[in-house]
């Protein structure tokens, strides 16, 4: 992240992406009890979202604003509509992607006044999500009119930053304790990357404990004991899921706020979305939009200034006085703007009932801008995994692809149908579909890439089938580079 700019000497400029719907409410909202803070803090305005889409600008985001954002490094957002059906992509998955927002942090803590079925419990731990990787590449393809199939890609680096921002995010807390959440035991390539690799860097900070846990378990050990968890790391779709199980914790998405971290840039923004049926009507709750701009001025290393806000915060609601429809009792409702007067009446007092936590600046590691590659110790080709599309039976498939390898480098291993072994027949009862992965192995492993003989076998075997993609059966010094069937 960028350096601190000391909020006594001068004005920290911040991207303003008020978005859409009750994104200009809470903006506002927000902005109006910063500025009654003393939050040294110029906004440069900003446009994203549906009026971009209007505009044409397919990505949601116009080149102004990522120049803004680029140049500030820091933003704060309102709630983008991602129109539906449109084939425009999701402006704020663009604007993460863009400005590589790896890190996705999602503070989850009982809030004074939010009554769920936890309160008293004193949950108080954070979600880090890896936030560009995973099934979130949206690399997809249909393999056959009725078989779809979408890349699951987890890096190296990936896995390493994630964990180190999830660390340093620890010390910055004074947190102690960092789990590792992910699915190795059934992804040991993919997921078992983030154990593999989270393992491994953790060791260099021996001042936090770490576990790993199966994210199921994990899901289930939220609502059973929350009050376990420190800071929790993991891969995207597990986070995605599980970031917004915990906020339903602590009183759900409209009152969660977050943060999307990068080397360059850190944008700021509620969890919810813009809210459509109450826009514009002065019911909005600015609660995780503030919380959110309380993580900013953290992260700008305004410390003081964050209190302040949280704690006028959390002393309205903890007095549940001039609180916004969603969270006022029943028929108490005020509107936004009786809400922010009340927060800056508030400006000054400490919340007796939240405890109180020293922040520090999260210190990350910069990457180089250089492509990363990793080159193995050795290398070693076995064979070729084929995927095609065929409706015959596995048998009669077996045999045919046998015979077509005859006299070749390759001899057939196994055929497989969406990972489970159908040929050789092992006596099981697998629904068949027609997409069906051949196994062929080289009688010796290869020290080149073989593509001659990998295009040959793929000539042989297009003259009879429909093949949709092949996969190098590697070896990495000396350890399979594949799962087994
Ligand atoms: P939503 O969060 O907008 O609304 C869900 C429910 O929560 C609604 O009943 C809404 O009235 C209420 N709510 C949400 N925020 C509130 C607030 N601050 N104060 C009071 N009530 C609040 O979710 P949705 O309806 O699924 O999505 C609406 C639009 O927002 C969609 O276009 C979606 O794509 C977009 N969206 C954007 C983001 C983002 O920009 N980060 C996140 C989620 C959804």
């Amino acid at each position: 992240m960028d350096a601190a700019i000391s909020p006594t000497r001068t004005r920290t400029k911040v991207t303003a992406i008020a978005g859409d719907g009750i994104g200009p409410e809470v903006m506002k909202a927000t902005q109006q009890i910063l500025a009654a803070a003393g939050a040294r803090l110029e906004w440069e305005d900003a446009l994203a979202g549906a009026e971009a889409f209007r505009k044409g600008i397919s990505s949601g985001a116009p080149q102004e604003t990522l120049d803004s954002i680029a140049r500030n490094g820091v933003v704060l957002k309102g709630p983008l509509e991602t129109p539906v059906g449109h084939g425009e992509k999701s402006a704020n998955v663009t604007l993460r992607k863009i400005f590589e927002m790896y890190g996705n942090i999602r503070p989850v803590r009982e809030l004074p006044g939010i009554r769920t079925p936890f309160t008293g419990r004193g949950i108080d731990f954070v979600v880090v999500r890896e936030n560009v990787e995973d099934l979130y590449a949206g690399v997809e393809y249909m393999q056959s009119a009725g078989v779809a199939q979408s890349l699951k890609l987890i890096t190296e680096p990936g896995c390493e930053r994630i964990v180190r921002l999830a660390a340093a995010l620890a010390r910055a807390e004074g947190r102690k304790k960092v789990t590792i959440s992910t699915k190795a035991n059934i992804m040991k390539l993919s997921e078992g990357m983030l154990k593999r690799v989270g393992e491994q860097v953790l060791k260099e900070y021996p001042d936090l404990q770490h576990e790993h846990m199966i994210v199921d378990n994990c899901a289930h050990q939220m609502v059973i004991r929350p009050e376990q968890f420190d800071i929790t790391v993991m891969t995207n779709m597990n986070g995605d899921i599980l970031s917004d199980l915990a906020a339903g914790l602590v009183g759900g998405l409209g009152v969660a706020p977050s943060a999307n971290v990068g080397d360059r840039v850190a944008m700021f923004e509620a969890v919810h979305g813009s809210a459509p049926q109450i826009a514009g009507k002065g019911l909005a709750n600015p609660t995780a939009l503030l919380l959110s701009a309380v993580m900013l001025l953290r992260h700008i290393g305004d410390f003081a200034t964050a209190s302040k806000v949280e704690n006028a915060l959390y002393v309205t609601l903890e007095e549940g006085k001039d609180l916004t429809g969603d969270i006022a009792a029943p028929g108490t409702g005020v509107p936004t703007g009786a809400f922010v007067a009340r927060v800056i009446a508030n400006l000054g007092r400490d919340s007796a009932k939240v405890p109180q936590r020293e922040y520090r600046r999260i210190e990350l590691k910069q990457w180089p801008a250089a492509t990363w590659h990793r080159e193995p110790a050795s290398r070693e080709l076995v064979g070729v995994d084929v995927f095609l599309e065929s409706s015959e039976s596995p048998a009669a498939l077996g045999r045919m692809l046998s015979d077509m390898v005859a006299g070749t480098a390759f001899t057939l291993e196994m055929i497989s149908s969406r990972g489970a072994q159908v040929w050789p027949e092992l006596g099981g009862n697998t629904f068949l579909v027609d997409h069906l992965r051949a196994r062929f192995l080289f009688q010796a492993p290869r020290q080149d890439d073989a593509t001659a003989e990998i295009t040959e076998l793929l000539t042989r075997i297009g003259s009879r089938h429909r093949w949709m993609h092949v996969e190098k059966l590697q070896r990495f010094g000396g350890a399979d580079a594949y799962s087994k069937a």
